[in-house]
This record gives C-alpha cells, structure tokens and sequence, in this order.
C-alpha cells in the first residue's frame, strides 16, 4: 500500500517519544532519525527531508508536546475504552506538529482550479509519455461535468454515475482537444474516453501541427459555448526541445487559465523534478498526480510543492473515469500519519454532539467537574457515530485493534452504562458520593446485576479521567478542543 512503509517508519518514531515526558534535544535525537530515515525511503528528495526534520525539531523541542502517555498495555486497553473517544482527539494533538509539518509541505490548503471570468476556462496539460496524461483528459471533463453537483449535493464525485447530465445540472460543460500528433492512438483513445464520458472531443488528426490544431479547438469550442476546454498534447519519453517548443506555441495561442503537468506517482523524486523543469521552462500553474492508488512509496507526493513551489491540484486514484480527485494536503497527511481518517470522525463527532454540549463538556472536564451523566452521554455520541468498530477505525493511531477488543469494549460499554442507569440524579453527578459509600456502590451493583468490585471500578475509572482529561485538555493551547470547536 503506498504510504504503508513510511507510516510504519513515522510510528516507530513515535512510538519512541511517546515514552517521554517531554521533548529534549537530546531524546528527540534518534526518533528524528527514524523520521529522516522513513522520509528518505519514501523517495522524499534529500533537501525536503532535511528541511522537514529541522522545522519539526526546531518546533518539538521545549514545547512539552509529549503529555505523559505511555505506551504500555494499561494505555492501549483504556484506548479501546470509548469512553475516551474525546481524549483521543486531544491525543491525535500529540501528532500535531509533524503532521501540520506535513500539510505545509503538501502546499497547506487545497489548491483549487481556477475558472476564467468569461467563458471558455482554457486547461492545457502536459506531461512525459504513459503517466496517464490522455486518461486525466477524460477525467477531468467528467470531474467538472459533475463538479457543481458535488457542491451542491455533497457528494463525492465518484458516487455521482457517468450518465449525469450536466444539461440538466449546473455541472460545467467541456470539450477535448485532441493534440497528441506523434501517436495516432492517442487521438483514437481520446475519442473513445470522450464517448464514455459524453464529452465532445476536437480531433484533427497528426497532420496538422498542435498550435493550429489548439487555435481551431479552441475556435469549436467559442463557437459551441463551452465552458472548459481541455487539451491533451503529446507526451515524450524524455524532456527534449521539440516538445517544449511545441508546448510554448500551444500555450501562446490558447493563453490558458491552468497549465497542468501531468505526474506519475510512481516515478518517485522524478516526479517533482519535472514539475521543476515544465515550470521553468513554459511556466505551469499546477500538476495533477496520476497512479497514486499504486504502491509507489509515496515520497512524490511530499516533495512537489516543496521542491517546484507548485501545488499539486488533483489526484488520479485508479483507471477508472471516476477516480480523480482534489488534493487534500490535510487528509493526506492523515493517511500517512496511521492517524485514521480523523477529519471524518470529527465531522461525525460534530454531528451527533451539538456545540453547546461540546463547550459544556469542556467546561466540565477543566474544572474536573467531568460527571456520570457527562460519561453516558459521551458513551451514547459514539453509539450514535455507528458501529463501535468504525468508530474505533477512525481514532487516531488505532488501527490496530483487533476485532475481539472491540467486542471487549462494546461489553465493557453496556456494562457501563447499566451500572449508571441505576444511579440517583444525585449519584451521577456527585461521584464522589459513590466513592465514600459503600453501602451506595452494594446497592448499585445489586440493581444493576453486577459485582461490588465493577462498580468500584467504574467509580474509580471517572476520576482517572477526570485527571487525564483535564491534563490532556490543559497543555493545548488555550485548553480547548481545536477539533471540535472549529
Ligand atoms: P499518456 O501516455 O500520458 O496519455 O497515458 P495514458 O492516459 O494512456 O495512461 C497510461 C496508463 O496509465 C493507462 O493504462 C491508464 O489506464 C493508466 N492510468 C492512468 N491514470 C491512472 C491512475 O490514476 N491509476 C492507475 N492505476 N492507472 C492509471
């Protein structure tokens, strides 16, 4: 799986600092090493990594980011515990640095298309021979045929079937230019990827140059009232002279919005080098990566921005015609981080936990105030988050957890909350009347079928974490939860 090796790598690191109480220049020496090493097998070019690993330890040391966790057995079962689903989120902080390290590198935010004030929007591509450059063509007329709907309905491109009208819908209408003169198929393959996605296709054959054959496209599409014109343009097996040539009449006689070089993930370092080239030489606005469902390492996609200072601006996942997307430098980052998908856990957490509930619980937890009925209602939000599994799937960091410790913590949950259902309004908020009274706690365990020694138990776990909470909540900055309240 790309990313598989430098994620493994990443944890490794991490799993060194996680022992520590706090970043020193010395105990930050050797898990930076892991990170450098990781990086550099992930084909990340030499200058990122160094760059990366300085600004990370620049930032690391002094900031106290390690909060005392440790990576022992009592650590990993309480994790499974969802009652510290909140907790998780704070911990995935722990990651913060390296991970907002990592979106920087990326570009930060995603880089959109741009679209020209009047019509037609013009996107020239570019690229070597065989990255995928005919079939991102394709793509990319249907990703803009459906990209409206997405925004409209919220639903990702890919769910959207090919037969959408974009008539019909406020999806943007294209049209292909078929420029790749030195290979015959090219064209062929072009019309028949047009076809498939209902988008019309300008082809003029291998006789005619590609500057005149952009300035006609470019006519046919004024004349048809396009919205987005693509064209597709011939591709080498090296960089040479002609072909940059050939690309700077097209380019001159389309005066495109978005110059895209086409990347294959695969090709690794030589990827971003590229894009360095094609830059300095006709000027690109972007690159669109191709392949990255392969099992390249990965490092390509890390070092463009970095290296050519242009983004990359959508990503091809697959052969199919559905599987392009924007890059996200943020839920890339995630994934390669083992962090889960935590943007959709907190988007899931935000939906069945509303903001005044959100604040109230922090309130709670920093004044270590953090009650049962706080705990039961935190328990019934991750039953509302759907199967404890997939819920556990998306916290940070867990994604080793095997199906019989979420039958265990699915248990323990029940267990739990039957122990609190029998409780007084009283009890619930006063846990600490449990904890003096024992003739409280028999009663408790006799109502609710379980022993003396569970609600004991229970009653000590809530002001476990009480203290937990209120640590992990206290050493973010300004003590809230960025996740949620964002
Ligand atoms: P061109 O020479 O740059 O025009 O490359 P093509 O568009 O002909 O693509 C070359 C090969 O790469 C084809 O077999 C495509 O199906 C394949 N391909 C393109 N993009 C992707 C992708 O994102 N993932 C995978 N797995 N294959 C891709």
């Amino acid at each position: 799986e790309m990313f598989g090796q430098l994620t493994s790598g990443l944890e490794t690191a991490w799993n060194k600092l996680k022992g520590e109480e706090g970043l020193t220049k010395e105990n930050i020496v050797e898990p930076m090493r892991d990170i450098r090493r990781a990086l550099l097998e992930a084909d990340v070019s030499l200058p990122v990594v160094r760059r990366f690993v300085q600004s990370v330890s620049e930032q690391a040391v002094g900031t106290g980011l390690i909060r005392g966790v440790k990576p022992d057995q009592q650590l990993v079962k309480e994790h499974v515990n969802p009652m510290h689903w909140l907790a998780y989120l704070v911990c995935a902080c722990d990651y913060a640095i390296v991970s907002d390290e990592l979106v920087k590198l990326m570009g930060g935010e995603v880089s959109e298309l741009v679209f020209a004030k009047s019509a037609p929007t013009v996107i020239l591509l570019a690229g070597l021979q065989g990255v995928g450059k005919t079939t991102v063509s394709a793509k990319l007329a249907l990703y803009l045929k459906k990209q409206v709907c997405y925004q409209e309905f919220h639903t990702p491109p890919s769910l959207i079937p090919s037969s959408y009208s974009p008539a019909l819908a406020l999806g943007k209408s294209c049209m292909l230019i078929a420029g790749d003169v030195y290979r015959p198929a090219a064209i062929d393959q072009l019309v028949i990827l047009g076809k498939q996605v209902d988008v019309p296709v300008y082809a003029a054959g291998t006789d005619v140059k590609p500057a005149e054959i952009a300035r006609q496209g470019l006519q046919e599409a004024k004349r048809k009232n396009v919205d987005v014109v693509i064209m597709d343009t011939a591709g080498r097996l090296q960089i040479d002279k002609v072909m940059m040539d050939e690309l700077k009449d097209v380019k001159r006689v389309l005066n495109p919005t978005e110059v895209l070089l086409v990347v294959d993930a695969m090709t690794g370092q030589e990827a971003a080098a590229l894009v360095t080239t094609f830059n300095l030489e006709i000027g690109i606005t972007g690159a669109i990566m191709t392949k990255l469902d392969g099992d390249s390492r990965g490092g390509a996609a890390l070092s463009v921005k970095e290296v050519s200072g242009k983004p990359i601006k959508l990503v091809g996942r697959g052969e199919r015609m559905e599987d392009l997307e924007p890059f996200y430098p943020d839920r890339m980052a995630g994934r390669i981080l083992g962090m889960g998908d935590v943007l959709s856990f907190v988007e899931k957490a935000q939906e069945v936990m509303k903001q005044e509930d959100a604040e109230d619980l922090q309130k709670k937890i920093m004044s270590a105030k953090f009650d049962f009925n706080d705990l039961l209602k935190q328990t019934r939000a991750v039953a509302q988050m759907g199967s404890m599994s997939r819920v556990i799937g998306m916290i940070p960091g867990m994604g080793k957890v095997t199906p019989a410790q979420i039958r265990e913590a699915e248990k323990s949950v029940k267990i739990m909350e039957s122990m609190i259902e029998v409780m007084t309004p009283e009890e619930r908020e006063k846990p600490e009347l449990l904890a003096e009274s024992p003739a409280r706690r028999k009663r408790i365990a006799q109502e609710s079928g379980k022993t003396e020694q569970q609600v004991s138990q229970l009653v000590a776990q809530l002001f476990q974490m009480r203290v937990r909470m209120k640590n992990l909540m206290g050493v973010m900055e300004g003590g809230s939860l960025p996740s949620l309240s964002n």
